[in-house]
């Protein structure tokens, strides 16, 4: 497969049947139309009673028929590795859960984590699952401020975290904190000899007054599980709750979307401190009784496809941002590896530029398929599947069970768009089980979600004739010149096709005569120096590519582009510095290079 000819919209039809297992959604219309959720849950076992617990379908569940089998391959940092079987998976669950409760923590009350992809963490996460707490993951690369934020709207009772962790970011906020009365450390190294700092407990200590067979709770589906926290790209991040019956969004999501079967080694590289790595890092897959790879190091682009081939990775989920450091390191480089055991390769978090499946089609010798969800819905809503032709730049199909449409808003009313490729708001109709079920201390704004029957993403998008849905940009984010609409998105994806620009941001600044003008902000790749043709080449390449009405009229180059701790480009950073504004919540920045 090559590139298209700019401009072009050709699809990548996929040929399966050279591959050996054909795909879990066969026939995507078959499947809307005779779909049910009872069906749905009736795929997962349940609990007597109705009661559905997460932890339950994602761990106990497996191991009558698959107790031996490996749940959790960890790789470290360093040269160290660890094998968790569902068994013992199990076993370090229920002595999780059953020893917070011992320390008088009730069920509902919230365990948070702060720690980096160690083993512990997914013992934390799905023990507190299933003791009926709330789990409630942090990025632990977050500072004192953003930890202490969290904590304290989240009330936590407990955290889970480690002695450097607790040392920097915690020891000095415990007196803020009245509702956290118990900080539990992991230890390993020398750390486990040193004494352990007044008011915390050891993890492993902890964990030996529990018992290894305690059942998981019999909470309901409408119970709380997770709490999670927003990226903050657009403001101050929201703290979005979601309940046990979640689960069955998980699984199904994780069934069609990422096309997950027995046999599978999975890998998310969401960090677990954000909602895809704890729906899609942890939860989906187990409850399909995959083995599940965590990375404990950083983003490193030999080491990942070295990872890819060596631990036989066959379905992968990742992000534009990570793809976007891969296509920097070079088209060669994956060349070096064998990656013909990856059956899969799935993105979300920011839109997927066309380049990017074009250059996966030709260095990963597959495209990359597209899926678009946010905190709020919890798990996948519009996605690309496995059996479908892919078109590159759109966002794919909604999942089964799930309605999305365009609507437009008009004195607080919303409408649904009836004509193919306008653009307009996205918005799903409630009723799927991950969906949110309120913002944490802010049920206003929870409920201004909702117009007419329908959640509002406050994403633009569009729709075409063939029901593919298109991201245009957030509606915070769209360009108004000269009277026309422009989506950051459509200007950054041309950019992106000229070989100097690794990453490209949009943004309009107001303008008299235009309203606003168009003005990107790129980072070049290695081998490209900032001069003036450059920037003239480039304005010119993104004329002939967009036409004059929608070409940045102005282009900067920067050393990189300011993100988010996730990884996504903040345009409202990028304008606010432009107009000399003030730069808002910046918690979740990911700090310069
Ligand atoms: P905040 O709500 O705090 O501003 P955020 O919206 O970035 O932050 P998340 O819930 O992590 O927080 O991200 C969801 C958003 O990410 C979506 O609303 C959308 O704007 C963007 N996004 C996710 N997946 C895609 C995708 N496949 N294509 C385009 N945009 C995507
Ligand atoms: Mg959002």
């Amino acid at each position: 497969m090559t590139s298209p000819p700019a401009g072009a919209r050709e699809w990548i039809r996929r040929d399966l049947s050279r591959d050996a297992a054909s795909p879990n959604l066969r026939d995507y219309d078959e499947a809307c139309a005779r779909f049910s959720w009872a069906e749905a849950r009736a795929r997962l076992t349940g609990l007597p009673g109705g009661a559905l617990n997460i932890a339950f379908e994602a761990v106990d569940r497996h191991v009558p028929v698959r107790g031996a089998q490996v749940a959790l391959r960890w790789r470290s940092r360093g040269e160290a590795r660890r094998d968790v079987t569902y068994r013992q998976l199990a076993q370090l669950t229920s002595r999780f859960a059953s020893a917070v409760a011992g320390l008088g923590v009730k069920p509902g009350e919230a365990v948070f984590a702060l720690a980096g992809r160690v083993p512990e963490l997914y013992v934390a996460a799905l023990g507190a699952l299933k003791g009926g707490f709330v789990f409630c993951p942090l990025f632990s690369a977050f500072g004192p401020e953003p930890v202490f934020a969290r904590l304290s709207r989240g009330e936590g009772r407990v955290l889970v975290t480690t002695p450097s962790l607790y040392e920097k970011k915690v020891r000095a906020l415990r007196e803020r904190l009245p509702a956290l009365s118990h900080v539990v450390l992991v230890r390993s190294g020398d750390e486990a000899r040193a004494p352990l700092p007044e008011g915390t407990l050891d993890f492993d200590a902890l964990l030996a007054t529990g018992r290894p067979d305690v059942a998981a709770v019999a909470t309901r589906p409408e119970t709380p599980a997770l709490m999670h926290f927003t990226s903050g790209t657009t403001g101050t991040p929201k703290g979005a709750l979601h309940v046990h019956g979640a689960v069955v969004q998980h699984h199904l999501t994780g069934l069609y979307a990422l096309d997950l079967r027995e046999g599978d080694v999975f890998w998310c590289t969401a960090d677990p401190g954000w909602v895809t790595g704890t729906s899609y890092g942890i939860i989906s897959p187990l409850t399909h009784g995959v083995t599940l790879l965590v990375d404990e190091a950083d983003f490193d682009a030999e080491r990942w496809y070295g990872l890819l081939e060596r631990e036989r990775v066959t379905v992968w989920y990742t992000a534009p941002t990570a793809v976007r450091m891969l296509m920097r390191a070079g088209e060669a480089l994956p060349g070096r590896f064998d990656l013909s055991r990856v059956r899969f390769i799935a993105s979300v978090g920011e839109p997927l530029n066309p380049e990017a499946v074009w250059w996966a089609s030709r260095a990963l010798g597959q495209p990359i398929y597209d899926t678009w969800w946010q905190t709020e819905t919890g798990g996948i809503m519009v996605a690309n599947y496995r059996a479908m032709p892919v078109k590159p730049g759109s966002m794919g199909r909604p999942m089964p069970g799930v309605t999305a449409a365009i609507v437009t808003r008009a004195g607080g009313r919303v409408q649904v768009s009836p004509v193919p490729g306008t653009v307009g708001e996205l918005a799903l109709a409630p009723g799927w089980p991950s969906m949110f079920t309120t913002y944490l201390h802010d049920e206003e704004r929870y409920r201004a979600c909702f117009v007419d029957g329908w959640y509002l993403s406050g994403d633009l998008a569009r729709v075409d004739a063939d029901g593919y849905f298109w991201f245009v940009g957030r509606a915070d984010d769209v360009i108004k010149s000269s009277g026309h609409l422009i989506g950051p998105f459509e200007v950054e994806s041309a950019l992106l096709e000229h070989p100097a620009v690794a990453e490209a941001g949009v943004i309009g600044v107001p303008e008299p005569v235009m309203g606003e003008l168009v003005k990107a902000f790129v980072a070049l790749k290695p081998g490209f120096d900032d001069s003036e043709a450059l920037r003239k080449e480039l304005l010119a390449h993104a004329r002939r590519r967009l036409g004059p009405a929608v070409a940045p009229r102005e282009v900067a180059v920067l050393p990189a582009l300011p993100r988010t701790r996730s990884g996504k480009i903040l345009r409202r950073l990028l304008k606010a510095r432009e107009l000399g504004l003030p730069e808002g919540d910046l918690s979740t920045l990911e700090p310069p290079p």
